[in-house]
């Protein structure tokens, strides 16, 4: 059966790194992004090197019309999606709760836990034997921040993550007898752009000794994992979490 998979954050870091290597073993991908048309155009250029079939799509996450609008274009593209890698995520600047205020809150939530709602939604939709569809699988990218909490850097962020475990739990059950499948990772430091938004580019490099393995981890091996459970090596695996995270 041919697979379709659309990968929200695709243009840059982990949704980058899973974007390409999905192509490569036979997806065609949909690059959904944000703003960063080139670094979009970037990796659909390289799985087109590759030999492979992407396209990009700007939709933000967070808006329930360009959420509907991104799914549309994929059926009209590439075909009905089997695969959901709900990636796109934000941080902000490292504060305390005490200096954290309610507009920060509403965009951190907004796009971490109701992008990945309003995705999960539109895919369930085509995905769901219940609605003809022929099944799927949907991987949310959560983060060790869940059950670490981000202390004195952002507390909201780990929260929004907590939120992205629990929806991975919740809907793994409510879906199960539909044909898909929902599990999640939780990477650790990974070396992205993401740092830079909360203000500090060289962060994983500062935290590093705290991680058992001692380095921080790649964007690839991040996709490794979602990968291997997007697969049908993990036809048994449902709300389940990886921890990609060396140890931490
Ligand atoms: P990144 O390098 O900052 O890339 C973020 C990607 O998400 C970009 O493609 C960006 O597109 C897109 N994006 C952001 N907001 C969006 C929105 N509202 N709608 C659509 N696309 C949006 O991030 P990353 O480090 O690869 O992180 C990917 C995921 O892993 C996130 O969910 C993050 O929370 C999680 N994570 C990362 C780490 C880490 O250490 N890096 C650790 C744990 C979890 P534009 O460039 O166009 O804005």
């Amino acid at each position: 059966m041919k697979q379709v998979l659309i990968v929200t954050g695709g243009s840059r870091g982990i949704g980058a790194a899973t974007a390409q290597l999905a192509a490569k073993r036979g997806y065609a991908v949909c690059v959904n992004y944000r703003h960063n048309q080139a670094a979009a155009s970037a990796v659909v250029e390289a799985i087109a090197q590759a030999g492979g079939r992407a396209i990009a799509v700007a939709a933000d996450v967070a808006v329930e019309s360009d959420v509907v609008r991104l799914f549309e274009t994929v059926d009209e593209q590439l075909g009905r999606v089997t695969a959901l890698v709900n990636n796109a995520g934000i941080l902000e600047q490292q504060r305390r709760v005490e200096d954290i205020d309610a507009a920060r809150i509403s965009r951190v939530f907004a796009a971490n836990v109701t992008g990945s709602f309003l995705c999960a939604r539109e895919a369930i939709r085509r995905m769901s034997t219940q609605r003809g569809g022929d099944g799927g699988a949907i991987v949310n990218v959560s983060s060790v921040a869940a059950r670490l909490g981000s202390p004195g850097e952002y507390v909201d962020y780990a929260a929004a993550k907590g939120a992205i475990d629990t929806l991975t739990i919740g809907l793994a059950k409510e879906v199960a007898a539909e044909g898909i499948r929902v599990n999640a990772v939780r990477p650790g430091f990974i070396y992205t752009d993401i740092h830079a938004s909360g203000g500090e580019p060289n962060r994983v490099e500062r935290v590093k000794a705290s991680v058992p393995l001692g380095r921080g981890g790649q964007a690839i091996e991040v996709a490794q994992a979602i990968l291997w459970l997007l697969s049908a090596e993990a036809a048994y695996t449902t709300g389940s979490f990886i921890d990609v995270a060396g140890g931490k």
